[in-house]
């Protein structure tokens, strides 16, 4: 029904787009490029790779549909076959779809406040060409930073493309609040009113650049990695804090698409100054640079210092800790009672400290948290891997080719 519904919503369209004059070759286009999208999406978001006949029940297409548009599906380097499965007492062996690897690629971009880096995944999510720089970047300058990221990303470029792979687009996770391709503000990086598409030097690999918030980005690649529920508050842990509330496998994106900002929720209003210049915000409690100054460890430290100062019993490491779960149990509390989601992934410099913290993490949300008993919050470690705006940023670029496919077999 639903697939109908949709069908005849893009047939109205495609009618009224031609004023409803001689419309049977638009409709027929029109219908095409709906279903290949449906199929693309089927075959890349299944949790193990369909046949062709598993993907004409998922959609309700008819086989003859199926078949045809797969073969152009294969033929534009998008979905590939594995080996046939051994035949049932009828007809022919199946034949199981998967995202095809190495043809088609994204490059994912990130400046965070201490590293830059640069990442080109493939459809089928291996990285296929990356490199990172660790650097304090609190107080820089735009244009020099975004053009060493351009570079950074040609590097990535020229390992994957030297495979052969073709490029579908550039995604770049920002640490800061976006609108129409402008960075307003990253409070961390001290930018106002930077448009990195002018900064990152020479043209954009694969033509276009998604712009993105870098915990939405990281959400998007943990939602891809789907070892939780489809519905969480996920944390990004950095000198900032950022986070993306995700229901029912959609992002909340706020009225302006600047949601998230749990970093400067006030934990303590007589507490530190906020780089945002507010006080007492999240941030000054459970970002890295508090967390490293808090713990007594020098200025020049990193994240895995703490973890290793941990790993010994150092007090003021573990007192560090337990004021940052506190923070962090306040902050979220307040946001789990508002909007009634359970699960809390710890992601970026959160997730190896992950078991450190939830002592006390769980023990203020079950304390705040008003329907604690009924629902207690489930905290997890993120499984996204290593800077995992990277991969949502290269994701978010690929999603273009798989929402349009046609688009992307008529420029190959
Ligand atoms: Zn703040």
């Amino acid at each position: 029904m639903l697939l109908n519904l949709s069908i005849d919503s893009v047939r109205v369209k495609a009618m009224r787009s031609n004023g409803g004059r001689g419309g049977g070759a638009v409709r027929q286009e029109t219908l095409r490029e709906h279903n290949l999208s449906l199929i693309a999406r089927t075959v890349m978001s299944a949790p193990t790779p369909p046949s062709r006949a598993d993907v004409a029940t998922a959609t309700g297409l008819t086989r003859a549909t199926v078949s045809r548009l797969v073969t152009e599906l294969i033929e534009g380097g998008l979905v590939a076959e594995d080996a046939p499965l051994t035949a049932g007492l009828a007809g022919r062996p199946a034949i199981p779809l998967r995202p095809a690897p190495g043809a088609v690629g994204a490059l994912g971009l990130e400046v965070n406040i201490d590293y830059l880096g640069a990442r080109v995944l493939d459809l089928s999510g291996t990285v296929l060409g990356e490199a990172t720089r660790e650097r304090d970047l609190r107080g820089s300058d735009p244009a020099q930073v975004l053009a060493e990221l351009g570079t950074l990303g040609a590097e990535a470029v020229a390992a994957a493309t030297a495979g052969g792979t073709r490029l579908a687009g550039t995604g770049l996770a920002l640490p800061g609040l976006l609108r129409d391709g402008v960075l307003l503000r990253a409070p961390n990086l001290g930018w106002t009113d930077v448009t990195p598409a002018d900064l990152l030097g020479g043209p954009i690999p694969g033509g276009r650049l998604h712009l993105g918030n870098e915990a939405r980005f990281a959400a998007g690649a943990e939602l891809a990695a789907g070892s939780g529920g489809d519905s969480f508050l996920y944390l990004s842990g950095s000198v900032g804090i950022g986070a993306a509330i995700v229901h029912a496998g959609e992002f909340f994106a706020g009225e302006h698409g600047w949601s998230g900002e749990l970093g400067h929720v006030c934990v303590d209003p007589t507490g530190p100054a906020c780089r945002c210049g507010a006080t007492g915000c999240l941030e000054t409690y459970a970002g890295t640079a508090a967390l490293l100054g808090r713990a007594g460890l020098p200025e020049d430290a990193r994240p895995p210092d703490l973890v290793a100062a941990l790993a010994v019993g150092d007090p003021a490491a573990r007192a560090a800790v337990a004021a940052a779960a506190r923070a962090l149990g306040t902050a979220v509390g307040a946001f789990i009672n508002l909007v009634d989601v359970s699960e809390v992934v710890l992601g970026n410099t959160f997730a190896p400290l992950t078991e450190h913290l939830r002592p006390e993490l769980e023990r203020e949300l079950s304390m705040r948290v008003l329907a604690a008993p009924w629902a207690p919050a489930q905290v997890r470690a993120s499984v996204a891997g290593d800077r995992p705006a990277l991969t949502g940023a290269a994701r978010a670029a690929l999603a273009t080719v798989i929402e349009d496919p046609s688009a992307w077999l008529a420029s190959t």
